[in-house]
């Protein structure tokens, strides 16, 4: 069994469908409103554990309805969730998303609690990242919490992933001590100043950030999959993506980082893992929500 450590956010998830988006300042009347667990640090532990990991989640939450709900999601999950806090001082975060009839999203989260993580409140988690194959972090947390957790990663020498999502700036000697990155095309456009749309540009990118010092540059490619390039290799390639009905593409990403978190711990081939990890993000896209639609392992087995 992989085990994997995810330090990040968890907020609730608050998602109207909307025939089209609105325009700044106009109110448009909505469909169904769903209402469930999400943030990028969450969901990613949800689609690690339904695929079989042994997940420990550090994040915060506030004393409050929707923090205590998070505990019982991830206990629900199976999701380790000794370093999750709860605290007076902050409300638990919400993200609000609008999805429109054609599946794309719009999104503004607030992180509330999950924003404040401190060095030392990642450092509690110091035994679990000990036992870990392999630690998960994104950029939807405090930039405390962000290096605490890459540095202590290294310190033990195990490899990690950043997901850098949402993008906000960090110090780039980080990119040093990060085995892993698996940006977006927007995200590896923001770390880069490259425009990627596709294969070519993805591999100007991800040369960008193999030179700035990380070991493997995963780029994600929405429907066309992910781009994959190695530190010593001259090329990368694409690993192609599966073609699905997509109808809410919220939490693909989430998907992807999860399973791929998953599946290199477990030992297979980073192309392998790659694969297996567009396969995963593939199902979720087929189904509404962020976490509740992440693929459980037999649904990969039914195709
Ligand atoms: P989001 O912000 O919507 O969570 P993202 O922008 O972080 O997603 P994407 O690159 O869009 O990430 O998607 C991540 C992965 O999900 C892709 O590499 C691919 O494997 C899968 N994927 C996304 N959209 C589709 C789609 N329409 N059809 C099939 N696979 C998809």
């Amino acid at each position: 069994m992989s085990k994997i450590v995810v330090v990040g956010s968890y907020v609730v998830d608050l998602t109207a469908r909307t025939p089209h988006m609105p325009k700044p300042g106009e109110t448009v009347l909505g469909g169904p409103f769903r209402m469930g667990p999400g943030g990028k640090g969450g969901n990613q532990a949800v689609a690690a554990a339904r695929l079989g990991a042994e997940v420990t989640m550090v994040t915060k939450v506030g004393k409050d309805l929707f923090g205590e709900d998070a505990i019982q999601n991830f206990k629900k999950e199976g999701i380790q969730s000794e370093y999750v806090q709860q605290v007076e001082e902050e409300s638990t975060g919400a993200a609000l998303i609008a999805v429109d009839d054609s599946g794309e999203n719009m999104i503004v989260v607030s992180l509330g609690a999950c924003g404040t993580i401190t060095e030392e409140e990642v450092l509690r988690a110091e035994d679990a990242f000990r036992e870990a194959d392999i630690i998960l972090v994104q950029l939807e947390t405090s930039m405390a919490a962000i290096e605490t957790t890459i540095t202590l990663a290294n310190k033990l020498t195990k490899p990690v992933i950043l997901n850098p999502a949402p993008y906000q700036k960090f110090p780039e000697e980080l990119l040093h001590k990060v085995t892993y990155i698996t940006p977006n095309e927007t995200e590896a456009g923001l770390l880069t100043g490259v425009e990627v749309t596709g294969e070519a540009t993805a591999q100007e990118a991800a040369e960008k950030l193999i030179a700035k010092g990380v070991e493997t540059v995963i780029i994600t490619l929405g429907k066309q999959g992910c781009y994959l390039q190695q530190t010593g290799e001259n090329n990368g390639r694409l690993i192609p993506g599966y073609q699905v009905k997509a109808v809410d593409t919220t939490g693909a990403g989430d998907a992807f980082n999860g399973a791929f978190a998953h599946f290199i711990a477990e030992g297979n081939s980073l192309e392998s893992a790659c694969t297996l990890a567009n396969h995963i993000a593939a199902l979720s896209v087929t189904k509404h929500g962020t976490a509740p639609a992440m693929p459980y392992l037999d649904e990969l087995h039914k195709q």
